[in-house]
């Protein structure tokens, strides 16, 4: 009976001495672990202790018997179901017989008759063994299919890829018992990765070294799964024995995670299992799971390269090449929206209008590619000079502009001269041994001037002008007061 179970637990319930070494005797060798009990009452608690594969009752044994026994091992609802085989004491008597099938009523599952004989109780107890060994796959395959089910719906409901492997990795845990289950990527050439690990939240894209797992090298290599009961005494962990000699696992399985003829990753659990290591049911479940997962992977990360693409494409919309600040159409839309809060909230709002003073020049002396890195330097000075909620932008060709919301005139006017100081008193290159200077022209929101947002910019370049007029290099405000 290899097949059926690794060891086979036979509980006698008989207090009759003669039957229960008969059934013993039937059942001698190391897969049998039997006891014995000869009173009912204590049946139900030895039972539940012993967790018996199979249980011969003599249903007229003293103390709890008959029907009632037999619905007090059932109430008890074990998992997996035990078999009961009555012994039944005389065989012929139309009483008895009437008698047993109210036992059979109350849960029994087969009879054998006296004088017991071992080939007949071998033949009984194989026929409900296996029926038993059915019952059990069949139980479960639909908790598999369960735990399945419930993993692809949490995944179903999210396009998050860490979301979606923490939600694997937690069921999978729970449903095997394991202490640990992670999810290992392959990465290039002996590096490894973990991704996600059910017991410690923090860690995400952990480096691990692949050359002290042996287990999942091998697992990529076959791309079958490898399930070892005992890590420390197996084959394949003897290089890395000194390493996990002090663990406090006994059982591993890893499972690949692939798709074609890719590997992505390994599902990799841990388990503290006293004399057993993974089935071969649980290590279905898992490669399930995890082929499962390649595909949820694979969609989440689509789904987040396209987002990431859009997100591309709208920076790309909106942004100067040459300066990498916010280009001339979103200034706009910026403006627009700013001017509206500030409209409705009565908030301030400000904004500067700067233009590289003599810049003609420098082309003409240096050469535009020498110009263009001034302009570019130069918008780097002004936003590392600003808030971050500063709208920086480049309006025209060397003409930039701050939007300064929640900002009054005084504020932009200090804004602005900081900006001036710093871009005064930036050295840009060797190849240009000149002191770069704008000129900033500032105005403010105000209800009596500034009734819509081009005022604004029209006020803001009125005052450029004027700073151009008295010398450039200096700051100017057309609009001098803040509103009241
Ligand atoms: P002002 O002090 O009055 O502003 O003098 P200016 O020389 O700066 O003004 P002007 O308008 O005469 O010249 C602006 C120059 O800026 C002309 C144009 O070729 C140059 N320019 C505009 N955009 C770019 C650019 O992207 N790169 C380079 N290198 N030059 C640019
Ligand atoms: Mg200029
Ligand atoms: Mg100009």
């Amino acid at each position: 009976m290899d097949n059926i179970a690794s060891v086979i637990r036979i509980l006698i319930v008989e207090d009759n001495a003669q039957n229960v070494a008969s059934i013993s005797d039937a059942f001698s060798g190391q897969n049998y672990h039997i006891e014995s009990i000869d009173n009912g009452d204590k049946a139900p608690a030895l039972v539940t202790k012993f967790k018996p594969d199979l249980i011969f009752v003599n249903p007229w044994i003293k103390g709890l018997s008959g029907s009632g026994l037999c619905a007090a091992l059932r109430v008890l609802e074990l998992e997996p179901r035990p078999a009961i085989i009555l012994i039944s004491e005389e065989k012929d008597k139309q009483e008895i017989d009437e008698e047993i099938l109210t036992f059979l009523d109350g849960g029994a599952d087969d009879i054998i008759c006296l004088p017991l004989n071992k080939t007949d109780l071998y033949a009984r107890a194989r026929a409900q063994l296996n029926f038993c060994k059915c019952y059990q796959d069949i139980s479960i395959d639909n908790q598999n299919l369960k735990s399945i089910l419930e993993i692809t719906n949490a995944i179903g409901d999210t396009l998050d890829t860490s979301e979606i492997l923490d939600i694997i990795v937690h069921h999978v845990a729970r449903v095997l018992d394991a202490y640990r289950c992670s999810i290992v990527m392959v990465g290039e050439g002996d590096k490894g990765y973990v991704l996600v690990s059910n017991d410690a939240p923090e860690v995400k894209d952990l480096q691990i070294d692949l050359c002290r797992y042996p287990e999942i090298r091998e697992v990529i290599r076959t791309r079958d799964p490898v399930s070892l009961d005992d890590i420390k005494t197996h084959p394949l962990m003897q290089e890395v024995g000194d390493l996990i000699k002090d663990l406090d696992y006994t059982s591993i399985m890893v499972v690949p995670v692939t798709f074609k003829e890719h590997t992505l990753g390994t599902l990799f659990l841990r388990a503290r299992r006293k004399n057993r290591g993974f089935t071969a049911k649980e290590i279905e479940f898992c490669q399930i799971v995890a082929n499962a997962s390649y595909h949820a992977f694979k969609n989440a990360k689509l789904f987040e390269q396209v987002i990431d693409e859009k997100e591309d494409l709208r920076h790309l919309a909106i942004t100067d090449q040459l300066t990498a600040l916010f280009n001339h159409s979103f200034f706009y839309i910026r403006l627009e929206q700013e001017f509206e809060r500030a409209v409705r909230y009565d908030s301030p709002l400000s904004l500067i209008l700067m233009d590289i003073d003599d810049f003609k020049r420098i082309n003409d002396t240096y050469g535009h590619r020498i110009g263009d890195m001034v302009l570019r330097e130069t918008s780097a000075v002004i936003k590392s000079s600003v808030r971050k909620i500063d709208v920086v932008a480049r309006y025209g060709g060397e003409e930039i502009a701050v939007l300064l919301p929640q900002t009054s005139l005084s504020g932009a006017l200090g804004e602005a001269e900081r900006i001036r100081l710093n871009i005064e008193s930036q050295r840009f290159s060797e190849d240009l041994d000149e002191v770069i200077t704008v000129s900033l022209g500032v105005s403010t929101y105000s209800f009596e001037h500034t009734k819509r947002p081009e005022d604004l910019v029209n006020f803001a370049d009125k005052a450029l002008y004027e700073a151009k007029d008295v010398g450039k290099n200096c700051v100017k405000v057309v609009i001098k007061k803040d509103p009241e």
